[in-house]
């Protein structure tokens, strides 16, 4: 492991079928501050538990007392961890996981496939669909495609907007009515994209739709 931090201890509890990796801080070292960046001297420790890949069958969890440090500028912050991002109960190789599994499942599966709640699933598909999202950019959009599907058995709409000169879904949104363009136009200008310069819209949808 990177400095400064050590493996201490690996724990397999038979009984509860769960491998526990402790890992600490070497003791006198002086941390980052998350904001800063500068070396601090540490405040106090926080335990913290991290969800990692499985060994075998068995899940696999990362135990550390995290540091926090105190800046002159700052004040007392808990400092980042290599495996984690802040904030999450899961390691970095845990997320990208669920991810991989996200883009041939649904989230229900996963959740059973690695018993967690599907609500912990969403909050990371969320993160990171929305960090990869912001960083998209439709000035290029000029040829739209625009068509609807249903989910849940047909009783909600889906309506998916595409570029078609990228061949690539650039925004989706429930309903299938004239609003559903509004909110299309709002994201498309937060990505850099410019309405007046489509120059073509393709669909095969309602007369409401239409109008918008
Ligand atoms: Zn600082």
């Amino acid at each position: 492991m990177n400095d400064p931090w050590k493996l201490d201890d690996v724990n397999f509890d038979q009984q509860k079928g769960q491998l526990i990796i402790f890992i600490s801080h070497k003791r006198g070292s002086k941390l980052s501050c998350p904001e800063c960046g500068d070396k601090c001297s540490i405040h106090d420790t926080r335990e913290r538990t991290w969800r990692h890949l499985n060994f075998f069958q068995y899940k696999t969890y990362i135990h550390c007392k995290v540091p926090r440090i105190s800046c002159p500028k700052h004040g007392v912050k808990q400092v980042k961890v290599p495996w984690s991002r802040p904030g999450s109960g899961f390691t970095l190789l845990f997320e990208a996981f669920i991810m991989e599994l996200a883009a041939v499942m649904p989230v229900n599966a996963i959740s059973r496939l690695v018993g967690e709640y599907d609500t912990r699933i969403w909050r990371i598909m969320n993160y990171y669909v929305d960090r990869a999202r912001s960083k998209e950019n439709f000035s290029e959009a000029k040829n739209i495609g625009i068509d609807e599907t249903s989910s849940k058995r047909g009783h909600n709409y889906v309506t998916l907007f595409f570029d078609l000169d990228k061949s690539k879904v650039v925004y989706a949104t429930e309903g299938k009515d004239a609003a559903t363009i509004n909110s299309f136009i709002e994201d498309l200008k937060e990505h850099k994209g410019n309405p007046g310069q489509i120059k073509n819209v393709c669909c095969d949808m309602s007369p409401v739709v239409i109008k918008g």
